[in-house]
């Protein structure tokens, strides 16, 4: 742990937290209340990153409902009705397996800025991301001393990173870097586009902060996505989502755990939560 008090990482989580929604309603976005129980939601297959046990779910009313794993679909159903610019603090339950506990950045229950624009386009997100980093580093005394985060951030291709460093590319370079930077062309969920799609990755080792994409918009291309990861029965909600027809967006999520971790220079992301809830740990309260 790094001699912070419960109260100053309460503190630290606040201000992280009004600095994001006053960022992104700066920037035109209308924030939406979150979804945390529904038919569907982020079935969170085809991403190599993911390790989860099972998505939770709730019996109520005769209907299976799932904890909202990420708000990525109900974010896509609403541009579609014609949001333009949106984000949710968005609280999320993933069940990871007990070996996440050794990551230092996995819990399983966690929120993001998930946010999302009609017709955007990754560099459209480069830009709000980039943006709100610095005006973070510009609020926080101990992002100012840890070297200076300055736009535009460094970009790489991860079969670069791969190239040179093989699968564990994301420790190797994270621990190299003093600068938050792009690793773009993951493997990826049905609903992204291969080639458009990004992380964000922090330096000194913090790893994976956001992950996005500019999602699939053709009909066609996303059933047979859905098809080839065999979750197309599944999700027959978003099927009939798709066939009325998807607006093209992108965004992405912020993880603000992960981000409180780095400020505070925390060991473990469960030593920023004031309830930790960590894989592999029991829930005390
Ligand atoms: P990882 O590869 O680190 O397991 P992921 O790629 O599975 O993460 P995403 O689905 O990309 O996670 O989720 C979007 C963002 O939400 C992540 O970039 C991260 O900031 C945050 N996040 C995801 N899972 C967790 C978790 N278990 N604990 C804390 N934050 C998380
Ligand atoms: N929030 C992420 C996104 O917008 C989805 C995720 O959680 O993986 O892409
Ligand atoms: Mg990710």
């Amino acid at each position: 742990m790094n001699g912070l008090t419960r109260v100053e990482i309460a503190r630290i989580t606040d201000k992280v937290l009004d600095h994001a929604q006053r960022y992104f309603r700066s920037e035109g976005f209308l924030e939406i209340k979150p979804v945390m129980l529904a038919c569907i939601t982020d079935p969170l297959d085809g991403d190599p990153g993911s390790a989860v046990l099972k998505t939770g779910t709730i019996e109520y009313g005769g209907q299976n409902l799932s904890l909202m794993q990420s708000m990525i679909l109900h974010k896509q159903k609403l541009i579609a009705e014609g949001f333009e610019k949106i984000f949710i603090m968005s609280p999320n339950i993933r069940l990871e397996q007990p070996h996440r506990e050794k990551t230092g950045r996995h819990a399983f229950e966690f929120m993001q800025v998930d946010f999302e624009i009609a017709h955007g386009k990754k560099e459209d997100v480069f830009r709000i991301v980039e943006g709100f980093m610095v005006s973070l580093s510009e609020e926080f005394q101990s992002l100012k001393e840890r070297g200076k985060i300055e736009m535009p951030f460094e970009r790489h291709l991860v079969k670069d990173l791969e190239a040179e460093y093989g699968p564990d590319w994301e420790t190797i370079m994270s621990r190299k870097s003093r600068h938050p930077f792009w690793a773009l062309g993951l493997e990826r969920e049905f609903y992204d586009d291969e080639k458009n799609n990004y992380d964000l990755i922090l330096p000194e080792g913090y790893g994976e902060v956001l992950s996005g994409g500019q999602r699939i918009h053709e009909t066609e291309a996303v059933l047979e996505r859905m098809k080839s990861h065999g979750i197309l029965e599944k999700n027959m909600e978003y099927v009939e989502f798709a066939r009325q027809g998807i607006v093209p967006s992108a965004g992405g999520g912020i993880g603000v755990d992960r981000l409180v971790r780095y400020i505070a220079e925390a060991e473990h992301v469960g030593d920023v939560q004031l309830f930790p809830r960590i894989p592999g740990r029991p829930v005390t309260f």
